[in-house]
């Protein structure tokens, strides 16, 4: 991600060699979040407030959202056929973001956009294992025999890989709530795929901790709260 040493960054930004950047250091003219910072191994990211000769050097504001997707609206922030989640956004930054998570053209429900890589990877790097809640309709009756099925595991030949154990609770006939821990292609589709029982509709409910806001109508969107951005950290 993009964290680094304070000199290095001043360094390349004023395009100074490291001992005129020391120099800058020592007379107290840099400020690291509105305080005079003198340490050369100083840790920076993105969003650390630099100024020098109290002058901006870098001043970029981390950005939180999260939208409910509609059914039709690609996961991308640019398609030539369809309307993009980024389409549904209205912030003046919003070409900085990122998708964290995406979901098929055909499922609704939580998605969230980010300009931080770091708080992003806390939530989609696979060793995380973020627990993915999605509501799920099916074409015909889900069988019990299915909830063992998940949580053993199914085998991907694809990816060569079997999915970690997965969890379905069965809240109608047709309609069940499933938890994953990670995000393989199709993933939900392909597991009810095993008992032949197509998905007829896929909704994200949560990340993590992080639920959708029932306040929310499909494509709508929200900044996240504080609380809500720190219950990832
Ligand atoms: N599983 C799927 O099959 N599709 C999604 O969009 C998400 C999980």
């Amino acid at each position: 991600s993009k964290r680094g040493r304070l000199d290095r960054y001043l360094a390349k930004q004023l395009i100074q060699p490291k001992k005129a950047i020391r120099q800058l250091l020592l007379q107290g003219r840099v400020k690291v979040d509105d305080a005079i910072c003198k340490d050369m191994d100083k840790q920076i990211d993105e969003f650390s407030h630099i100024l020098v000769d109290d002058r901006t050097l870098q001043s970029n504001q981390p950005i939180y959202i999260m939208l409910h997707k509609p059914v039709g609206v690609v996961s991308a922030t640019q398609d030539p056929n369809h309307k993009t989640v980024l389409d549904l956004i209205n912030h003046p930054q919003k070409h900085e973001l990122h998708i964290v998570g995406r979901l098929d053209l055909n499922t609704s429900g939580l998605v969230l956009l980010t300009n931080d890589s770091r708080w992003s990877s806390q939530l989609m790097h696979p060793q995380h294992k973020v627990t993915k809640r999605y509501k799920v309709r099916l074409a015909n009756p889900i069988q019990h025999e299915y909830i063992e099925g998940f949580a053993n595991g199914f085998h991907f030949e694809y990816e060569g890989v079997t999915t970690l154990p997965a969890k379905l609770e069965i809240v109608a006939e047709r309609e069940a709530i499933v938890s994953i821990l990670e995000g393989k292609y199709h993933q939900i589709k392909r597991m009810f795929g095993r008992y032949r029982n197509p998905v007829v509709e896929l909704h994200r409910l949560s990340v993590g901790l992080l639920e959708l806001d029932p306040v929310l109508k499909c494509g709508e969107s929200r900044m996240l709260t504080q609380s809500e951005v720190f219950l990832v950290r």
